[in-house]
């Protein structure tokens, strides 16, 4: 199983080679550095931020004043910024830590205390009138603020009167009561106990060991694992389903306040998405399932099984293969897996990841588990990892390594306010380093087993963050339609269309149980707003990119990492050739996934008839 190192042998943080940390020191050389600059924006906060206060009071719709405002903020902001970056880095170095705690706590609330006294800026800025708002537009003053004010006059559009506004902020305070209701169900009230395997011994059922058991090659396992979770949830089905309805229902009071056209479209407008990218994801892979289908049969196939059951779905085809690397090693493969993207590219990877100490590698004592790609503006793009030298550490590593080269050729290219890149395009780069690093391990590796490991990681890849993403986005825009047309969403409706929905995905080798078709209960993406299909239009676009790169083609994608947020996402994207509004993008990953599953199929026929 997944390799827990004991407490015991654990290093504690003081104990952590120097190589083997992130170098924070650049960000400031220590604590005493970062304490001066703390104290210096708090004298400011107790000045009610000087500037900012003096500003407010001098309100006037002018195009001077309004760019003496935007830098002012800005630059404070920016400021914090890194304040705030350096202690969440040294936090989790040791979540243990109290002074790093104390600090922490302290940082976020001048954070909170300035996001609070500049709540006013947006607002007042949207309440002059729409012809001085195009002024800002065009003048050559606020040229380089120019996104800024875009995004303020798409606002303009759905502003209420001053009055109004004020009652929406009140109402804004109850928006987030379903989804807090059903966290705290889902992480802290629900309690699975736990499961039987197939020689009757007792296993303890948690969320974590949930995805753990569902891999398990023990049949038994799996499925009182998944009944018994999916039971606890089903037990609630009244209640969770008044939740999610809740949730509908904050969408579509914003939907009417504002007179927005759609909930879907409330969701677009800010980033400025046609609704046309969302159906197109749809309905493209609606009409391709039978790529899917292939997939479920397969894997009935392999195990050999009469009947295939959800259970069935996430366990591997071939048994777990031994292979380990250091993180020097991995690091080699990821730079090498990396070369099309061109010399450059690699030389500025290699300085990060083995010279300039981005990344914190290994576990210790107290450290923040997982991994992710963070930093700010002033900063290295920092990783967390915690290694320990499987191929899911090593593909982990090339994912965010991916964010961190997008992070660092925006901030190199962009200014601060336009540096950071929007949800919408940040997990393109990851899988772009995925997809590249996947290639090149099945072009250097000539064991079967391990290539069969490799193409089914990313046959499973393509299958949960596109499919599995776009069967949830469709029953997202689904049970809006229902909340839209005024039906009421009883669990009798809901299961019926999501039991529909997977069998239209997984075809008729799957079968469709109860506790299948109340998934839907606990799964918490239904209370994000049209979030999930993202991760979908994600992959679909980074394996398109990957491809080209294979080609030799890789300025226009170049350019977009380069780009940041300097103009909305489709824009940025139609610059490197990406037209999200026609099927080609979702169609190549379809047809992608279709050889992957037929390479896989033939690997695996040739094992099974030599041994
Ligand atoms: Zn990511």
């Amino acid at each position: 199983m997944i390799g827990f190192y004991g407490e015991k042998n654990m290093k504690s943080r003081a104990e952590v080679a120097k190589k083997d940390t992130w170098n924070l020191e650049p960000l400031y050389i220590n604590v005493d550095a970062w304490k001066k600059d703390f104290t210096e924006l708090s004298l400011l906060a107790e000045k009610d931020w000087q500037e900012i206060a003096t500003l407010k009071k001098e309100f006037t719709p002018d195009v001077a004043y309004i760019k003496r405002l935007i830098e002012a903020h800005f630059a404070i902001s920016r400021k914090i910024d890194k304040l705030f970056t350096y202690v969440r880095l040294w936090l989790d170095q040791d979540i243990t830590n109290t002074e790093a705690k104390n600090a922490y706590m302290l940082a976020l609330a001048v954070a909170q205390g300035y996001q609070e006294a500049v709540s006013w800026i947006e607002p007042k800025i949207l309440a002059t009138s729409e012809s001085f708002l195009k002024k800002c537009l065009d003048s050559d003053l606020l040229k380089e603020y120019r996104v800024f004010i875009h995004r303020l006059i798409d606002q303009k559009a759905y502003v209420l009167s001053e009055e109004s506004e004020k009652l929406m902020s009140y109402a804004s305070r109850l928006d987030r009561a379903p989804n807090e209701a059903f966290k705290a169900l889902n992480n802290a009230d629900l309690v699975f106990g736990s499961v039987e395997d197939s020689e009757g011994k007792k296993h303890p059922l948690t969320h974590g060991l949930y995805q753990v058991y569902m891999k398990s090659f023990d049949r038994t396992l799996r499925e009182n694992t998944y009944r018994t979770l999916h039971n606890t949830f089903r037990g609630f089905e009244n209640t969770i389903g008044e939740l999610l309805s809740g949730e509908l229902q904050t969408h579509l009071f914003q939907k009417k306040a504002r007179s927005y056209p759609s909930c879907l479209e409330a969701s677009l407008i800010g980033n400025q998405i046609p609704k046309s990218v969302y159906m197109n994801l749809l309905s493209t892979v609606e009409k391709n399932t039978s790529a899917l289908h292939a997939y479920t049969s397969l894997r009935k196939e392999a195990l050999d099984l009469d009947e295939l059951h959800y259970w069935d779905m996430g366990v591997p085809l071939i048994q777990d293969v031994e292979w380990k690397f250091t993180f020097e090693e991995a690091c080699e493969i990821v730079i090498a897996s990396v070369a099309p993207l061109g010399k450059e590219y690699q030389e500025i990877l290699r300085k990060g990841l083995l010279e300039d100490r981005w990344v914190d590698v290994y576990e210790n004592k107290g450290k923040r588990s997982g991994a992710y790609s963070g930093g700010s503006y002033d900063s290295m793009p920092y990783i967390l990892l915690n290694f320990h030298g499987t191929l899911q550490d090593l593909m982990t590593l090339s994912h965010e390594a991916g964010h961190s080269m997008h992070t660092y050729l925006s901030n190199k290219n962009q200014k601060w306010h336009e540096a950071r890149y929007p949800i919408f395009l940040a997990e393109i780069a990851s899988t772009v380093h995925e997809q590249l690093t996947d290639d090149y391990l099945l072009q250097i590796t000539e064991d079967v087993d391990k290539r069969l490991y490799l193409l089914q990681s990313q046959i499973d890849g393509i299958r949960n963050t596109f499919f599995r993403q776009t069967l949830f986005a469709t029953f997202e825009y689904k049970i809006h339609e229902l909340v839209e047309e005024e039906e009421a969403l009883t669990p009798l409706v809901l299961k019926t269309l999501y039991g529909e929905l997977n069998q239209k995905y997984y075809g008729p080798s799957l079968i469709i149980d109860e506790e299948l078709k109340s998934e839907y209960l606990r799964i918490p993406h239904f209370y994000y707003n049209f979030y999930v299909y993202q991760y979908a239009t994600g992959i679909a676009t980074a394996i398109f990119c990957a491809k080209k790169l294979h080609q030799g083609d890789k300025e226009a994608y170049l350019q977009l990492l380069k780009s940041g947020a300097s103009d909305y996402p489709m824009a940025l994207l139609k610059r490197a050739g990406i037209d999200l509004e026609s099927t080609a993008i979702i169609e190549n990953c379809i047809e992608t996934f279709s050889e992957l599953v037929k390479k896989f199929e033939k690997e695996l026929s040739k094992i099974r008839t030599s041994r």
